[in-house]
């Protein structure tokens, strides 16, 4: 970037780049492009995005971002009794449950990790919501959820840092849930190694969820 660039143009630059994925080069084309916008485009990104701060709560028992009415603490998942509140799916991220929704073939509960790990070292654990799920394993009805769990599907993805992640979790479960009379179970085989559930599609996460084991 130009020295000479100017500090209002480099300070927007600089908040766009640490988005995920994106670059220098990246937000410098956001900025060009906002440049360009006429300004009620510039007033419904504003409002977009502050509403993101003032209507959107995190769901208590699963992490799911959703858009809150009045005291509601959980999300529209957790808060549908129709759902099969005998499975919990463990995932990384938000998208991962977008995937997993778009099957239509899950009817279960979900817990956002928030994350993976690359090493089972303390630091890197305190990362995710390794706490937060020992919580709601222990007790969930103190975060609003009557279940009564027969099986946890731990499905992060099948990259190095995914099956890391995994190792953990399967840990965690089995200190708080002493009894074998919950099953543990894993995504099956269709997922490409190193391949993401975010990235997959409908069938081949359809596959995986059915083939679990
Ligand atoms: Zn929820």
């Amino acid at each position: 970037m130009a020295n000479d660039q100017s500090p209002i143009i480099q300070k927007l630059i600089d908040l766009f780049s640490k988005f995920p994925t994106v670059g220098q080069r990246t937000a410098s084309r956001f900025v060009f492009y906002l440049i360009k916008q006429p300004q009620e485009k510039i007033e419904e990104l504003i409002t977009s995005i502050q509403n993101l701060k003032s209507k959107i709560k995190c769901c208590s028992f699963c992490f799911n971002p959703f858009e809150a009415n009045d005291d509601d603490d959980l999300c529209g998942i957790c808060n549908d009794m129709r759902r099969d509140r005998t499975l919990l799916c463990i995932i990384e991220k938000e998208n991962d449950l977008i995937s997993i929704e778009r099957t239509k073939k899950y009817k279960g509960l979900y817990f956002i990790l928030g994350g993976t790990v690359a090493t089972l070292k303390k630091d890197d654990i305190e990362k995710l919501r390794i706490k937060e799920l020992e919580e709601r394993l222990r007790s969930p009805q103190s975060f609003g959820i009557i279940t009564l769990l027969k099986e946890i599907i731990i499905a992060t993805n099948p990259t190095p840092e995914g099956k890391s992640t995994a190792i953990l979790v399967k840990r965690t479960i089995k200190e708080i849930l002493k009894d074998d009379s919950i099953k543990i179970t894993h995504l099956g085989l269709g997922l490409p190694v190193g391949g993401e559930l975010e990235y997959a599609d409908e069938e081949t996460l359809e596959n995986a969820l059915g083939g679990r084991k």
